[in-house]
């Protein structure tokens, strides 16, 4: 059997799916918008605040933190227990005007049959802010974000049965779009249709890409750079 992760949607693979579930960085937006470069910058400034480190220090932690406990934010509750809405705030106090409005995406969501959800490790008022900004805000049903997670963030078991037992989530009968192959390991074995998002342009490198996905990543059932290409071809196919 083929293992590769296919590029064009096949509708069958989609028959069933009823509730849909997308990240928001990178993945309602394409990465090239980079508007988590803003964030990242946001949360250097408040962990170099916070404990009165050089920038390069302040950094060199936030990565740790990032790499060992899955966000910059649960790495300073465990170790420093500070008030997560305040850094919340803090963090996604950005500017959301390189984000424009994608109608192409916004009429693919709303197409969709089902429920649609935005899943993030961010806040309800940066998800809020990002989709309105991008004209698809009403198209979703409701965000479940790191708040409503409890401040564990994907890719934690426990984080994927809360969220799809708060909002009764038939998981075999869901797909997750995500730009991050780690989040998608567990919908897969809780046996969701996953399709990872890439950054654009990387049409000829794709193949390279797929070259060097290895076993570890049956867990990716398609890959693609346009998200509203994808979500239309399953609309027209
Ligand atoms: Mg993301």
């Amino acid at each position: 059997m083929d293992k590769k992760p296919k590029t064009s949607p096949d509708p069958i693979d989609f028959d069933r799916i009823r509730d849909w579930v997308f990240d928001l960085d990178n993945t309602l937006y394409p990465h090239h918008v980079n508007l988590f470069a803003q964030i990242d910058r946001n949360m250097t400034t408040y962990v170099q605040e916070l404990l009165q480190l050089e920038p390069e220090e302040a950094r060199v932690l936030q990565k740790r933190y990032y790499h060992e406990h899955g966000t910059t934010l649960q790495g300073l509750m465990l170790h420093y227990g500070i008030d997560p809405d305040s850094f919340l705030e803090r963090a996604h106090a950005i500017d959301y005007s390189a984000l424009l409005p994608n109608p192409e995406l916004g009429e693919a969501i709303k197409a969709l049959p089902g429920r649609k959800f935005i899943f993030t490790n961010g806040s309800v008022p940066h998800a809020e802010a990002a989709a309105r900004a991008l004209g698809i805000l009403d198209h979703f049903d409701d965000i479940f974000d790191i708040v409503a997670a409890d401040y564990v963030p994907k890719p934690a078991g426990a984080t994927y049965d809360k969220f799809a037992s708060l909002h009764r989530v038939d998981t075999r009968n869901a797909a997750m779009f995500e730009d991050l192959p780690r989040n998608l390991q567990v919908p897969k074995t809780l046996g969701m249709r996953t399709v990872l998002l890439v950054p654009r342009n990387l049409d000829t490198v794709l193949m390279e890409r797929w070259e060097k996905l290895s076993d570890e990543d049956d867990h990716i059932d398609y890959v693609t750079d346009d998200l509203a290409g994808f979500l239309g071809g399953l609309r027209t196919s």
